[in-house]
């Protein structure tokens, strides 16, 4: 490994490598169940042999999709210090640019770069910028350039035997919708982990990671001063919560004062605040249609998780802060034993199918968006799995698979009872909401009023609201 160094500097600015990232998962705060997602990763990856032997591999591809700031980068480059693999980055944005075949060659270095010193890690960063749809609109230009970084990409991914080299590759984008869907096929990037933004919870285990090396009066008080923090920076990510911390610690230099106190924190918080408000293109550009769209999608899936509650995943909260094609709505960690019956199933096709039912029913079939993309593919993909795996329809007990493949006359049987699964549910859900359309339309205000809207709320709008009678819907 006494290379590496040099081979960092040797690629300009275009791949950085560090041969220990020296992060650690203990770096990235909030969000516990990503980390013990990756755990799994690392595992393998620490222990090639022994897994290998077991015919247990590595996964080549794993997406991290969120906001800016949340944590992605410190993310992989936790697992490649837990693992104690190198680490190699790279940026789509760097990758493009205007000489037909440089993004390409860059790639093709990257990869070339991680295989000689496997077990490794790559990171990408910005991958929608070489990453996005074929075909679709060109926004930046070079279009002819991002195809070839993209198919290089998948050539690179497609190439390497699992079997054989260890490499992980870890890709960050903010903009899943406009990823080119080759990439999110199997074996490539098919494991797929949102970080979002962090909740009240997160924030505060965020900032005590950040004031670990900062100076306050006693621990009791520093305690009490990030909680006062995290309870008020709403919507603010890991980077802008460290942010706080740091100039707050400036102020406190400034001043001449030795710990940082109430003031200085508040201080920070306000500055931070100003430019967050004015700053972040982000939630300035949503058009307000949009934002619209996303209040009724989430609404939606509120009403629809209180009538049809899942037993085993209680929702917590929503928002429409963030925009992405699936809904924004977030879950407890599972509880207990879980042991689903065919009514949670079928009621969880049903709960499926709210934002793409709520978007035709406001905005009418020709106008639908990509917000609701995601829900008809959901709902045919659980409704195909009752139907499947686990034997309790009219379809029968068995798997009805022949070596992997769906014994072919039975094809056309299974499709006819998804459709009427689907018909169902379809119908269902939209009878759910007619119902309670006073609910759908109150908490659809408040999330364009407030951004966010917490379980308790949700359930109170729920039962108070008045209801419609519902038309009878049968199987
Ligand atoms: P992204 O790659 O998602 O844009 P980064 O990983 O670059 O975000 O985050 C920038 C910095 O913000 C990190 O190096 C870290 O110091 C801080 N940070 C972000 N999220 C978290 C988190 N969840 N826990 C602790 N620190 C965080």
């Amino acid at each position: 490994l006494g290379s590496l160094g040099s081979l960092g500097k040797s690629r300009a600015k275009f791949i950085s490598a560090e041969e220990t990232t020296g992060v650690t998962f203990d770096d990235f705060a909030g969000q516990e169940y990503i980390k013990r997602e990756l755990q799994e990763i690392v595992r393998i990856l620490k222990n090639e042999e022994e897994f290998q032997n077991k015919g247990i591999y590595c996964p080549k591809g794993v997406l991290l999709h969120g906001p800016p700031g949340t944590g992605k980068t410190l993310l992989a480059k936790a697992i490649a210090g837990e693992a104690g693999v190198p680490f190699f980055a790279g940026s789509g944005t760097d990758f493009v640019e205007m000489f037909v075949g440089v993004a390409a060659a860059r790639v093709k270095d990257l990869f070339s770069s991680a295989r000689s010193f496997a077990p490794s890690i790559i990171f990408i960063d910005e991958i929608d910028a070489i990453g996005s749809k074929r075909g679709g609109p060109d926004l930046g230009g070079g279009g002819a350039e991002r195809e070839q970084g993209l198919l290089q990409i998948l050539t690179e991914m497609d190439g390497f035997k699992v079997s054989t080299s260890q490499v992980l590759v870890i890709g960050a984008t903010n903009r899943l919708d406009i990823l080119d869907p080759a990439l999110l096929r199997k074996g490539r990037f098919d494991k797929i982990i949102r970080v979002g933004l962090p909740s009240k919870d997160g924030r505060l285990a965020i900032l005590r990671v950040h004031a670990r090396n900062k100076f306050f009066r006693s621990e009791a008080e520093k305690e009490i001063l990030l909680q006062e923090v995290a309870e008020l920076a709403v919507d603010f990510t890991g980077a802008e919560l460290q942010n706080i911390l740091n100039e707050a610690g400036i102020l406190t230099a400034r001043k001449d004062l030795d710990y940082i106190g109430r003031e200085e924190l508040l201080e920070a918080l306000k500055r931070q605040k100003g430019t967050f408000e004015t700053g972040q293109e982000d939630s300035r550009e949503v058009p307000d249609e949009l934002k619209l769209r996303l209040a009724y999608r989430e609404a939606a899936v509120a009403v629809l998780a209180c009538y049809y509650p899942d037993p085993h995943h209680p929702f917590t909260e929503t928002n429409i802060n963030s925009i992405q094609s699936e809904p924004n709505m977030q879950y407890a960690e599972t509880s207990g034993r879980e042991f689903a019956k065919k009514s949670d199933y079928v009621n969880s096709i049903v709960r499926a199918c709210a934002p793409r039912v709520v978007e035709e029913e406001m905005f009418g079939i020709d106008n639908l968006c990509w917000i609701s993309a995601k829900a008809t593919s959901k709902a045919s993909r659980l409704a195909e799995y009752l139907i499947l795996q686990t034997g309790m329809t009219a379809f029968g007990k068995a798997y009805y698979r022949h070596q992997g493949d769906l014994v072919p006359n039975l094809a056309a049987k299974l499709e006819a009872l998804r459709d009427e699964y689907m018909r169902f549910a379809v119908e269902k859900c939209s009878s759910v909401l007619r119902e309670c359309y006073s609910a759908v339309e109150t908490i659809t205000d408040i999330l364009l009023e407030k951004g966010e809207i917490k379980a308790e709320e949700i359930w109170n709008i729920y039962k108070k609201a008045p209801r419609l009678p519902q038309p009878r819907v049968s199987p």
